[in-house]
């Protein structure tokens, strides 16, 4: 598997504009070492055990994107460094993730996960869900999270005029959080959509942000 070859494949084919997560989770450190030499910075990884091995492992400016669903008790062993949470689902989390942060004297990047999917098995908000977090007063103490955009996973299906309408979908969403709650924040611009099989029509629909993983590192086992 030529891992710097797919990803200068991949980069080239995408806009610069475009935000690209390496998605390591299962791969060994020697993969994510290659995928660095070859210039990535962003990883993403869905298991919190598996990051925190990796992490001190790797070279310190590398961004890590914890993308899978992340268990509130378990918030504390990546607060000291993950740099983006984009999987957050719930108040609940968020103020755990705002309590971390704190403890560890820094903010943490977040990313509300929206579910946009026809299968009931995925996580993930609806606009609704999101609109009474964003309102509560709760939120408004949160110090320490920093909200970057919106995340979500289309069907897991052949049929990719539906997956470009579950995009279309969650850019539909981004557009109405950034108008109604988030005009005057430069921050919240993410739209995290698009994987191995689907990135090049999330791009089409407005990601902002693909998460590739087997194309870079070839296929989990
Ligand atoms: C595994 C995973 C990906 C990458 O999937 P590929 O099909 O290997 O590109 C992207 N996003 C999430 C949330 C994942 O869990």
């Amino acid at each position: 598997m030529d891992i710097s070859k797919n990803l200068l494949k991949i980069k080239g084919g995408i806009a610069d504009t475009v935000k690209l997560v390496a998605v390591s989770k299962t791969k060994p450190v020697e993969d994510i070492v290659e995928a660095y030499n070859a210039g990535q910075r962003i990883f993403g990884e869905n298991k919190v055990q598996e990051l925190i091995y990796k992490q001190p492992e790797l070279p310190g400016d590398i961004q890590w994107h914890f993308i899978g669903h992340m268990q509130t008790n378990k918030v504390k062993f990546i607060a000291p460094f993950v740099s983006m949470i984009e999987a957050v689902d719930s108040l609940k989390l968020l103020r755990e993730i705002d309590k971390q942060a704190a403890k560890n004297h820094r903010t943490i990047n977040c990313m509300m996960q929206f579910h946009i999917a026809g299968e009931d098995t995925k996580f993930g908000l609806d606009l609704d869900e999101a609109g009474e977090i964003l309102e509560s007063p709760d939120f408004k103490e949160l110090k320490n999270v920093n909200i970057c955009g919106v995340m979500g996973m289309a069907t897991f299906t052949d049929d990719m005029g539906q997956v470009r309408g579950e995009f279309r979908n969650l850019k539909k969403i981004f557009d109405e959080l950034k108008s109604r709650y988030f005009s005057a924040s430069d921050e919240f611009k993410e739209i995290s959509m698009g994987m191995s099989g689907d990135y090049q029509i999330a791009i089409e629909e407005g990601s902002t942000m693909v998460r590739i993983g087997s194309l870079i590192f070839g296929e989990r086992g």
